[in-house]
C-alpha cells in the first residue's frame, strides 16, 4: 500500500504514544488518529464512498481535516480541499466541478453549505461537532486493506486562482509523499518537530510543506484556526514550537508586533517563508533578532516544494529562493526550452516526482502547461554561477516600459524597505508615450501622513529611471488571497486605468 491513508497505521505501528495533533485542549495520538480515520473511512464505506469518489471538505483547520483525508486515502478515495473564504457560488463550482459524493464541513459553514443547489452529486454531509463524532464511534474499527497505488490521486487541490477560474491540481499519493521526503531531508526534520500550524490546511503550503512532512516523522501539529500575531507568540512559547511556515505577510506581522523584542523565541528552529516574494528586508529584521530565515518557493501543481534555501545558504544568497528540492528538477528556460545563461531572465520550468500528472477534467489546459514534461511556472527567474534561482517575478505581471522589460517585485521590495510603508503592488497603467509606465499602490501605517512624491523621490538613484513610477496611489489594503497572496489581476482592475 502506497497510499498517504496508510501513514497513520504506520505511525502508530512504531510511535503510537506519541501526539500527533494538538488543537486547543484536544491532543490526538497516532494510536488515537489511526483509529479515528479507520472508524471514518469505514463510515464513508458505508455511505457508499468508494475507490476514486471524491469527499470533500470545508472548514478552518481542525484534526477532522487531517482524519478525513487519511480516511479518503484508506479508501483510496480522492479528498477535495475547499477554501472557507470563497463565496456560496465559487463552493458550488468547486463541489459541483470535482463531483464530489461527500462533503464535511464546519458548523462555521453550515449557513454556506445549506445554501448549496441540488445540482451537485454531494449526497452525504457531515457536520463536525456531535454528528461527526457519533459517526466515527459508531462505526468499526476494523482495518481497511484497500490497496492504493503511488500514481492514484490522493487530492484535488483548487489552486488559488490569481488567474481566471480556478483548477483543480491532481495530487497523487507519490506526489504527497515525494514532497514530504524532500521537505524532510532538506529542513532535516526531527521527531521531535513542534509544528505551528496557523497557515490553511485547504491550500498546499500548509498542508504539504509543514503538516504532512512533520506527521510523516512522528512529530506533533499545533492546529490553529486563524493566524493572529499576539496569538503566535504565546503558542510559541506555550508549546515550545520548533517551525513555522508561512507566507511572508505572516512572518511580517509577526516582527511588527509589540512582542516581538520581548517574547521567549528560543524553541524555534525552522523558520520557512515563501508563497509569495519573501521582501530582503524581512529577511533582515528575522537576522537581526538571531532568527535564520528559509525559503521555500513552489506551486500547487508542484505539490508544491519545488526551491528550498536551506540555512547554510540563508545569509550568503538571501533573495534566492535556492536550488531545487533533492528529487527535483528545476530549469530557467527561454520561450524555446533552451537554459538561459547564468544572469538572463527566463521561466522556471519543473519536473519530478511531486509534479502533478494535470489538471481535474482539463486535459487542453494540462497539455499547454507541460513542455516536453516539464510544468511551466510562469515564473520568471535568473540563475546565478553557483546555480542559486532568484525568482523575479510572474510573467503576467512584467510591465513593458519604452520596451523594457520591468519586473513589479523589484520595485516592491524597495518600497517596502521604507518604513512608513505596510504594503505595497506596482502594477503597469497604459501611457501614450512609452505603452506602459509602472504605478505603485501604496499601503502607509496607520499613523502617518504619507507624501507621495517623498516616495518617489526615495527611490532616485536606486532603480534605472524607466522602473521609477510614474504614480503614487494611496489605499488602505491590498486584495489578497486566502493564502496571503497578493491579488495583482484586482489591483490592475480597481487601481490600472490611466487616471485614476
Ligand atoms: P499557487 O498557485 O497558489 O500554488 O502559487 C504558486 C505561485 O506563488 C508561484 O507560481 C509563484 O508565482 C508564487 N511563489 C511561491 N513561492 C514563491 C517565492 N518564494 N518567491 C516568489 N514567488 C513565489
Ligand atoms: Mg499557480
Amino acid at each position: 500500500n502506497e497510499g498517504v491513508g496508510s501513514w497513520p497505521a504506520r505511525r502508530a505501528r512504531k510511535t503510537p504514544r506519541r501526539t500527533a495533533l494538538i488543537h486547543h485542549d484536544t491532543e490526538t495520538t497516532y494510536a488515537e488518529l489511526y483509529e479515528r480515520t479507520t472508524r471514518l473511512a469505514h463510515a464513508l464505506r458505508t455511505a457508499g464512498i468508494r475507490r476514486g469518489d471524491r469527499v470533500a471538505y470545508l472548514g478552518p483547520n481542525h484534526a477532522s481535516y487531517l482524519e478525513t483525508l487519511f480516511a479518503a486515502g484508506t479508501l483510496g478515495a480522492v479528498f477535495v480541499p475547499l477554501n472557507t473564504r470563497l463565496a456560496g457560488p465559487e463552493i458550488g463550482y468547486q463541489l459541483a466541478d470535482s463531483g464530489a459524493k461527500a462533503l464535511v464541513y464546519a458548523p462555521s459553514h453550515a449557513g454556506i453549505v445549506a445554501g448549496q443547489p441540488g445540482s451537485t452529486d454531494v449526497r452525504s454531509y457531515v457536520e463536525v461537532g456531535p454528528e461527526y463524532e457519533a459517526l466515527i464511534a459508531g462505526a468499526s474499527a476494523e482495518p481497511i486493506d484497500q490497496p492504493v497505488g503511488a500514481d492514484d490521486t490522493c487530492i484535488i487541490m483548487y489552486t488559488s486562482g490569481t488567474t481566471g477560474r480556478p483548477k483543480g491540481a491532481m495530487l497523487t499519493h507519490g506526489n504527497l509523499t515525494w514532497n514530504a521526503v524532500n521537505v524532510l531531508i532538506d529542513h532535516d526534520l526531527i521527531a521531535e518537530e513542534r509544528a505551528l500550524v496557523s497557515a490553511p490546511l485547504f491550500h498546499t503550503a500548509g498542508l504539504n510543506m509543514l503538516t504532512l512532512p512533520v506527521l510523516l516523522k512522528g512529530g506533533t501539529c499545533v492546529l490553529v484556526e486563524t493566524f493572529d500575531p499576539a496569538a503566535t507568540f504565546d503558542l510559541i512559547e506555550r508549546h515550545r514550537i520548533t517551525f513555522m511556515f508561512g507566507v511572508p505577510t505572516m512572518f511580517d506581522q509577526v516582527a511588527r508586533h509589540e512582542r516581538w523584542a520581548d517574547a521567549d523565541l528560543s524553541s524555534l528552529r525552522i523558520l520557512t517563508c515563501g508563497g509569495s516574494p519573501v521582501p530582503t528586508p524581512l529577511i533582515a529584521k528575522y537576522q537581526e533578532r538571531g532568527l535564520t530565515f528559509l525559503q521555500g518557493y513552489g506551486m500547487t501543481e508542484a505539490s508544491p516544494g519545488t526551491l528550498f534555501l536551506d540555512a547554510e545558504h540563508a545569509v550568503s544568497k538571501a533573495g534566492s529562493a535556492g536550488v531545487p528540492h533533492f528529487f527535483t528538477d528545476v530549469r530557467v528556460v527561454r520561450p524555446d526550452m533552451a537554459p538561459v545563461d547564468v544572469g538572463e531572465t527566463g521561466e522556471v520550468v519543473v519536473c519530478g516526482p511531486n509534479v502533478m500528472p494535470g489538471y481535474w477534467g482539463l486535459p487542453d489546459e494540462t497539455a499547454a502547461t507541460f513542455s516536453d514534461g516539464w510544468f511551466r511556472s510562469g515564473d520568471a527567474a535568473r540563475v546565478d554561477e553557483d546555480g542559486y534561482a532568484y525568482i523575479v517575478d510572474r510573467i503576467k505581471d512584467m510591465i513593458i516600459s519604452g520596451g523594457e522589460n520591468v519586473y513589479p517585485a523589484e520595485i516592491e521590495d524597495l518600497l517596502l524597505a521604507h518604513p512608513d510603508i505596510v504594503e505595497c503592488a506596482v502594477i503597469g497603467v497604459p501611457d501614450d508615450k512609452w505603452g506602459e509606465v509602472p504605478r505603485a499602490v501604496v499601503v502607509p501605517r496607520e499613523d502617518v501622513e504619507l507624501d507621495p512624491d517623498a516616495v518617489l523621490a526615495s527611490l532616485a538613484g536606486r532603480l534605472a529611471k524607466y522602473k521609477i513610477p510614474k504614480s503614487v496611489v494611496l489605499a488602505e489594503e491590498l486584495p489578497r488571497t486566502a493564502s496571503g497572496k497578493l491579488l495583482k489581476s484586482r489591483v490592475r482592475k480597481r487601481y490600472g486605468t490611466p487616471n485614476s
